[in-house]
């Protein structure tokens, strides 16, 4: 049996004029993450994208779990083709969905036509093939009103297609649709939850990480590697940019005001971040700040950080409880490295009272000391690409 994947677009269908691209980019990131598991043909028609294996050693199991992570699609389904024909439908329900038959208390079949030319109405069909399955499963009353087991019938242009009730897809829009964003990604459990709401609204990540070898360990690089791994699947490959952040640090311990150190560091990760974005056509950046979480994370104080820079600081956790970014932490699959225990580099120059109401002025009058320019420009002289 010719069994293939159907995914229905998300936002995209709601696209006007340039409808068209946003499709394309869809099937491109598609025909991308479907490479591992053999060769496939991706097409789209009418707001359904198709992926058909081209021979038997396809891996359509491990293609339809790796499709599920791609942003752009509302929902997928496996489904089996046959021709385009009542009785054909019907074997290929009865053969193709025993096992959900087996499973299943009760169960109801709906029919989409988009074919129009077809000699039956969607009703007839339903109800022919729905009063044959029931004498074929008669352990599996019919229930049209909340049936476990969506029998669903789709006649189209060259083909008809079976399958049960569709998976949830990962919604948003595809990746590289958008533009492109650097996302500071720490080892912490908000920054990769700020990386994925970003880019499942079609934007294409750039990871930026600010590293404090020796007082922060290898193994916190590690994990911050880990992490962006974990984040692949729904942002496509990425190259981490690891920047030396030590000395930044020793110099402002030497000549600040202790109590500004944090605000003075994340006023340097924007600087530098924003350089690394301007490099790459980026036109935001993204962090993990949560309002009201830590002293850093105050209106004032998010203020005085953006203050160094031009571009729109993007913060789309900043709204959350930290138990709502812990579920979606979760939900996505880099909670569990979040928690290993290597500390990040703001922990590590954590002032014993931070100003939580910085005023800009004295975090400027507290910077005064440094060659902000020079310290920037070595640290981006010493940047560690790193491809996950
Ligand atoms: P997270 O859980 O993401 O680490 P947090 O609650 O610990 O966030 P902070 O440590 O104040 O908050 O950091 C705020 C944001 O600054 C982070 O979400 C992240 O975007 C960025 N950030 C902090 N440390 C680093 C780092 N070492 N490298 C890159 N970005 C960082
Ligand atoms: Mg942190």
């Amino acid at each position: 049996m010719e069994e293939i994947i159907l995914l229905k677009q998300g936002e995209i269908v709601l696209k006007g004029q340039n409808k068209r691209f946003f499709a394309q980019r869809l099937e491109s990131n598609i025909s991308r993450r479907l490479a591992p598991f053999g060769d496939f043909k991706v097409y789209t028609a009418q707001s359904t994208v198709y992926v058909e294996p081209q021979d038997a050693s396809c891996d359509t199991a491990g293609a339809f779990a790796a499709l599920r992570c791609v942003f752009g699609v509302i929902s997928l389904s496996r489904a089996a083709a046959c021709e385009k024909d009542a009785d054909a439908m019907l074997e290929t329900a009865k053969l193709y969905l025993k096992d959900d038959f087996a499973r299943a208390k009760s169960f109801k079949v709906e029919s989409k036509r988009a074919d129009k030319r077809f000699p039956m109405t969607s009703i007839q069909l339903s109800q022919y093939v729905g009063g044959e399955l029931s004498e074929a499963f008669p352990d599996v009353a019919v229930d049209v009103h909340n049936p476990e087991l969506l029998v669903t019938l789709e006649v189209r242009d060259y083909k008809a297609y079976v399958h049960a009730a569709p998976v949830q897809g990962a919604g948003g829009m595809p990746v590289g649709s958008n533009g492109r964003a650097v996302s500071l990604l720490s080892g912490g459990i908000d920054s990769p939850v700020a990386t994925y709401m970003i880019a499942k609204r079609g934007i294409s990540i750039i990871p930026v990480h600010f590293f404090s070898f020796p007082y922060t360990s290898q193994q916190a690089k590690e994990k911050v590697l880990t992490l962006a791994k974990e984040l692949t699947p729904y942002c496509g490959d990425l190259t981490v940019e690891v920047v030396p952040f030590t000395e930044i640090q020793q110099e402002m311990r030497k000549v600040c005001p202790e109590e500004y150190f944090t605000i003075i560091m994340r006023r340097f990760m924007m600087r530098i971040a924003e350089k690394i974005a301007n490099y790459n056509g980026c036109k935001a950046l993204v962090t993990g700040e949560s309002l009201g979480q830590v002293a850093s994370q105050t209106m004032e104080a998010m203020a005085a950080t953006e203050a160094c820079i031009g571009l729109p600081v993007l913060r789309p956790v900043v709204g959350m409880d930290k138990e709502e970014i812990v579920r979606l932490a979760r939900k996505i699959g880099t909670f569990e490295t979040s928690i290993l225990p290597y500390e990040d580099c703001c922990t590590v120059f954590m002032p014993r009272h931070p100003k939580t109401r910085p005023r800009l002025a004295e975090v400027e009058a507290a910077e005064t000391k440094l060659d902000i320019e020079g310290l920037v420009a070595k640290a981006i002289a010493g940047i560690e690409r790193v491809r996950v």
